[in-house]
């Protein structure tokens, strides 16, 4: 068995999406992607083509090894979730190869089905808390929302505060006990702005703080986690064990979200999601990616013991012949081969777009650059 071909695709709303085809007539999709390097990452995965085209895709822990030394620098965004998008195909290639999920060759499934959760957006208060309930109307048990929706000074006012403990006070008050709800502060706060917040809603009972401050500087994450007793979770900018070793070590978070698409690929966040078992850590894959991506981490969360939860933000409904479903919170393992899914090549085609999506640029009343 061979890879004789990589096909690109740019698909709306800023994916990128690859199909790898072997000699023998298997087919496996990845997803490559940084968001707002689409085009950055295809070029790499293209630059790969040299060690992919021609060699065996069932000797992926070889391949992975190889595409991650090989080019004497290593690991960040671009190469690492270059790697990541191939990993998948090749998982895919594998299960398909031998006719079961990736899952059931990685040890699963350890569990039958997988706690999926729902973004909660709106601009007015009201139209947030609509939003909520249209979530949980259609079967989503678990909400993860911004407390302050906009951009936020490091050391913001008294109204700023308030709005913020309002906003989450309301949502929070919208959902039943038996629901859960988080928060992503998008490394958008200083950790002073953070700790001042962030004890302010313990009051909510919430599942998670995520990225309460950048990952860039671990020990201020240490500083925020020990303030508090909400949980902590980070991970979608960190790449590979070697990315995640600080923070482990360090106890800097309980959750652990590292990206089927930038972290080195489901081989990766496996053995992420060891070295988190050590540390009684959990692991809750990030994904504001298409369906691949979730694929992905679906067939993570179906083969390691530690699985929190797992984010979407489509369930691929047209990109799927059979989109996946919510059920009382949860995704039903798949059944397929390989991913579990059948990608529609002619919707894909229908959607494709130049790759040129860039991340919004924020400021802040001043006019001074803030985080998105
Ligand atoms: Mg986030």
């Amino acid at each position: 068995m061979k890879i004789e071909k990589i096909e690109s695709f740019f698909v709306k709303p800023r994916w990128h999406f690859i199909k790898v085809s072997t000699d023998d007539g298997y087919i496996g999709w990845g997803e490559p992607i940084v968001e707002g390097r689409a085009r950055t990452v295809a070029m790499a995965v293209k630059e790969l083509e040299p060690v992919l085209i021609g060699a065996d895709p069932l000797q992926n822990e070889r391949l992975w090894t190889e595409i991650y030394k090989g080019t004497f620098y290593r690991g960040g965004p671009i190469l690492v979730s270059a790697l990541s998008g191939i990993d998948q195909a090749l998982w895919d290639i594998k299960g398909k190869r031998f006719g079961v999920p990736a899952y059931v060759l990685l040890g699963g499934p350890t569990r039958s089905r997988v706690r999926t959760y729902a973004h909660v957006r709106g601009i007015t208060l009201e139209e947030t808390v609509e939003n909520l309930k249209e979530s949980a109307a259609k079967g989503f048990t678990l909400f993860k929302t911004f407390p302050v929706d906009g951009p936020i000074r490091p050391l913001d006012t008294m109204e700023t505060m308030e709005k913020a403990i309002e906003r989450v006070g309301a949502l929070r008050g919208a959902l039943p006990k038996s629901c859960d709800l988080a928060l992503d502060f998008h490394g958008r706060f200083s950790p002073a702005m953070s700790i001042r917040l962030i004890r302010e809603l313990e009051q909510f009972r919430l599942m998670f703080v995520e990225e309460p401050v950048q990952c860039e500087n671990v020990d201020a994450l240490v500083s925020v986690a020990r303030s508090t007793c909400v949980p902590i979770a980070t991970g979608e900018r960190l790449f590979t064990r070697w990315g995640f070793r600080e923070v482990l070590e360090k106890q800097a978070a309980f959750v652990l979200q590292p990206d089927l698409c930038h972290a080195g690929g489901i081989t990766e966040v496996r053995k992420i999601a060891a070295m988190a078992e050590v540390y009684y850590a959990q692991i809750a894959p990030h994904n504001p990616l298409g369906p691949i991506s979730l694929a992905a981490g679906l067939q993570v969360a179906a083969s390691i013991p530690n699985f929190l939860c797992q984010e979407q933000v489509s369930l691929g409904e047209g990109y799927l012949k059979k989109p996946f479903e919510i059920r009382d919170g949860h995704i039903d393992i798949p059944a397929l081969p390989g991913l579990g899914i059948e990608i529609d090549e002619d919707f894909i085609k229908e959607m494709a777009y130049p790759g040129d999506w860039d991340t919004p640029r924020i400021y802040n009343d001043d006019g001074a650059f803030t985080e998105w």
